[in-house]
């Protein structure tokens, strides 16, 4: 900010300002399911965009590593080309150190010279006229032989020296373009490492949307043109338990305990091994309505062909939570969500063997829980149920066989 005159820095204090004060206006606007569609579809365009761009760049890369095999091998074939002139070059040196040598040889062996003497000692030393003329014209020959056989060569020496000077011509140039395309490759290989990190992080932000949209969607509810506050407002509204005080009240008019909470055996069904029974049984006539324990909040109706119509209330009696279960009715009149009270009838009492694969006998099957199901836990209510005698007052159970949990109790004829 050294740098920066007063006036600017004002200027500058005034634009982060505005920014300030202009961006919160744009979360004003409402996002509904159908926003954050469109925000996945660009996305995921966005993603396949990258991804194509990925697959460019790695062809490119392919093709330059194709180039830089090729001039490798080019590389290759230069250096046994220079190899093999540099050999022959060598070669022809011999040569002509050979050649030297067998003239020199050549003029010994004749005597032409001794020593330190010339050709001219040689050439004077003639007997006579046609002598003499003969000596020149052998030295003349022979040091004529020796320089076009020098010559011829030196020329192949040279030639080949050319060569070599335009093959390392070659050479610099190739290595030039070699450094040049594998800097190329390293380019390619860095850019595609970073659209794959964009495309990482692109697939993370995709995960995200799909996993907000269908936690909208599954746990919410809402729609796709419904505003996303809102729908979560009225789904927090929905969880609403409501508040009761007072007592539980027993499901059944007219009706009878059956078998107990606790081990039981029920004589035909499982031979005589002792049964858990996370419920109490309670009789009534065929066809009796079920009420609901407590005022709540229904939070689970199923069915299935052992319980039949089975549902769960949810309650908040005296500021502490619970669940009540109802199983083997023959019908349910509650869908998940609605609020109960004392006086709902959530059903009909079933329980005869042909309509429910998990009952001999006309009974409703009633189980209690500490907590909400749903809110406060969300295994099975039958797996942390507790005894329901410690919530109600159920006359005790007169056993038919002492220690098997089955019998009946008196009948109560209000609830
Ligand atoms: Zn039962």
């Amino acid at each position: 900010m050294k740098y920066l005159s007063n006036g600017t820095r004002f200027m500058l204090a005034i634009v982060l300002l505005s920014v300030s004060f202009i961006c919160p206006a744009y979360r004003v606007k409402a996002q509904t399911i159908g926003d954050l569609k469109k925000e996945l579809d660009a996305k995921e365009a966005e993603y396949k965009r990258i991804e194509e761009q990925k697959n460019l760049t790695e062809q490119e890369k392919e093709a330059v590593q194709k180039k830089i095999k090729i001039n490798e091998d080019r590389i290759v074939e230069l250096y046994q080309e220079n190899q093999k002139l540099e050999e022959e070059i060598a070669e022809l040196n011999e040569k002509i150190a050979a050649k030297y040598q067998e003239i020199k040889n050549i003029i010994n062996t004749n005597q032409i010279m001794n020593g330190e003497n010339s050709y001219l000692e040689y050439i004077f030393g003639a007997s006579n006229f046609a002598d003499f003329i003969y000596r020149a014209s052998v030295a003349e020959q022979l040091s004529k032989y020796n320089k076009e056989l020098t010559d011829q060569m030196s020329k192949e020496i040279e030639e080949r020296e050319v060569k070599q000077k335009e093959i390392e011509a070659k050479q610099n140039e190739i290595s030039a373009l070699q450094q040049e395309l594998q800097a190329q490759y390293a380019r390619l290989g860095q850019k595609v490492s970073g659209l794959m990190e964009e495309m990482s992080s692109e697939l993370d932000n995709i995960k995200m949307l799909k996993d907000n949209i269908a936690s909208l969607q599954n746990t919410y509810h809402c729609s796709d043109t419904e505003d996303i506050d809102e729908c979560k407002e009225r789904a927090r509204r929905a969880t609403y338990i409501p508040a009761s005080t007072g007592a539980f009240k027993r499901p059944i008019n007219n009706a009878m305990v059956t078998a107990n909470y606790g081990y039981y055996i029920v004589p035909g069904v499982w031979g005589y091994n002792p049964q858990w029974h996370a419920a109490m049984d309670l009789a009534g006539p065929n066809g009796s309505s079920i009420y609901a324990a407590a005022p709540g909040r229904v939070v689970s109706v199923t069915h299935q062909s052992c319980g039949n119509n089975i549902v769960y209330i949810a309650h908040n009696v005296n500021g502490t939570r619970y669940t009540t279960g109802y199983w083997h009715m023959r019908a349910s009149y509650v869908s998940v969500g609605d609020l109960v009270d004392y006086n709902t009838v959530i059903g009909v009492q079933g329980g005869g063997s042909w309509e429910d694969s998990c009952s001999t006998g006309y009974h409703l099957d009633f189980l209690i829980t500490l907590g909400a199901y749903k809110t406060d836990y969300f295994v099975n209510p039958r797996s942390v149920s507790v005894n329901p005698r410690n919530y109600f007052s159920f006359p005790p159970l007169i056993e038919n066989n002492p220690g098997w949990g089955t019998g009946y109790s008196t009948r109560w004829y209000e609830r």
